[in-house]
């Protein structure tokens, strides 16, 4: 079994970036290579800026490279939380946000040719209780009546159409999710930014950055350092000390899939054979989809913990028993890879972006970035050229996370509160 991300291993290569030049004046730099930066970056190129991106480890190395590929419509806490938190036309711009997010990437991958295996397979929300079928119809309800998008409930009884399992209870599915292989879609934005002008720098880690007045800043990376008239923080979940303001309001939780052994199309017919993007109804969820190449991908938190070699492979043995629980069809098949990531949780499990301090940031995806980051990338750069609208998430304040100064130490204290949660509800 292989500890890397399946998408990194299975995605062309790129040229090595960690031997570029730097310093002097830029445009704008950015700080992190993933779906926000890399999107960003070439729309800002697009838009005829010098760019120049900083990555400390390689292009895709963060959660970008690391997730479960699922490009879905939905929000992290879900839609009738939010019209309860924010009344139903902001919950509902909020929810089309994700809509347009979904289709800033098919225009991506069109525009810039990108061999990714992007399709709309649609989203299956698994009700893992029976009661759970309830808040799914509700959803339903006001999905398809109230907001005219194209869901559906499934019964238990018809339930095998959708997926080759017993465990659930009925579920909600939507249309206009997709599904793509994230680390070619990943690496070919970074070619797409290329392309067009933009310099990217790998094992440039960003050490420190100073403000020079308004939005100047001076950037020391381990490799050098520049000028940049405007500075983007596209760090995420690994935003860590020369961020600090921002490192304090996101919580890095550690998210882990495991990737089995090509299944045949067969089998992928049996267990998932409409090919949706699948997730259930627990706070502490799984989530699981087939690969392009007929294998099962299956993720989920497992544990509150950060991601780390010991403990990608413990959450891997919990979500491989999660795994053949919910498919015992599949108890002998083999797990070939098997890795965590970290996801960006704030407070209020919402995106942030904005600027602070005349620095410029979007983050707080909270498990729900593919389309997201992406779509914030282009945003971010109409709002750096002073289009303030450009940015849906303007009026949400970034809270602290109270009692976070830099490790994640309450990450337990959180999983035993959302484990209890999900036996009571
Ligand atoms: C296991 C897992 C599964 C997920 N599944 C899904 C899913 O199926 N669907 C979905 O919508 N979302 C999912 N997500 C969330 C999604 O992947 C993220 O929200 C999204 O990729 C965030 O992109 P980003 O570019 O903002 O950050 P990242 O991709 O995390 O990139 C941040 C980059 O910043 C770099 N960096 C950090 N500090 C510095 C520094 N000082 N200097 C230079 N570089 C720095 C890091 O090395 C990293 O490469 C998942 C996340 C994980 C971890």
């Amino acid at each position: 079994m292989k500890f890397t991300p399946y998408w990194l291993d299975t995605a062309p290569q790129g040229p090595d970036r960690s031997r570029t030049d730097i310093g002097g004046h830029v445009d704008v730099a950015v700080i992190g290579a993933g779906l926000t930066g890399l999107s960003a970056a070439l729309h800002l190129a697009r838009k005829g800026a010098n760019v120049h991106v900083f990555e400390k480890d390689t292009v895709g190395f963060g959660a970008s490279g690391r997730n479960g590929g699922m490009a879905t419509t939905g929000m992290s806490i879900g839609f009738r939380s939010a019209v309860s938190r924010y009344g139903f036309d902001t919950a509902k711009a909020y929810l089309l946000a994700y809509h347009d997010a979904v289709d800033t990437i098919e225009t991506l991958v069109k525009e810039e040719n990108i061999d990714c295996d992007f399709a709309r397979t649609g989203k299956l929300n698994l009700a893992s209780k029976p009661a759970h079928f309830e808040g799914l119809r509700k959803t339903h309800e006001i999905m398809s009546g109230r907001l005219g998008l194209e869901t559906h409930l499934v019964p238990r009884s018809e339930l095998h159409s959708e997926i080759g399992s017993d465990c659930y209870h009925g579920a909600l599915v939507e249309a206009r999710s997709a599904g793509l292989h994230v680390g070619k879609f990943t690496k070919g934005l970074a070619e797409a930014a290329a392309r067009i002008g933009v310099t990217i720098h790998e094992k440039a880690p960003v050490e420190q950055v100073r403000r020079l007045g308004g939005t100047k800043h001076e950037v020391v990376t381990a490799r050098g350092t520049v000028r940049a008239d405007q500075a983007l923080v596209a760090t995420s979940g690994y935003t860590g000390r020369p961020f600090r303001w921002l490192q304090v309001r996101i919580a890095p939780v550690g998210s882990f899939i495991i990737v089995t052994e090509p299944l045949g199309k067969d089998v992928c017919d049996q267990i998932m054979p409409t090919r949706r993007m699948a997730s259930t109804s627990m706070n502490l969820l799984n989530y699981f989809r087939i690969t392009p190449d007929h294998r099962l991908l299956f993720g989920g938190r497992a544990r509150f913990a950060m991601s780390g070699p010991q403990s990608d492979a413990k959450s891997g043995r919990i979500l491989h028993k999660a795994m053949t629980e919910v498919f015992p069809q599949l108890t002998n098949a083999r797990v070939d890879h098997c890795w965590g990531g970290l996801v960006d949780m704030s407070m209020d499990r919402m995106v942030h972006a904005g600027e602070h301090d005349g620095l410029f940031y979007s983050l707080g995806y909270s498990g729900h970035g593919v389309q997201m980051a992406t779509h914030m990338g282009k945003q971010m750069a109409s709002y750096m050229n002073g289009t303030p609208a450009a940015n849906p998430w303007s009026d949400l304040p970034l809270k602290r996370i109270p009692g976070h100064f830099g490790p994640p130490w309450f990450l337990p204290f959180a999983g035993a509160f959302y484990k209890f949660l999900d036996i009571i509800k």
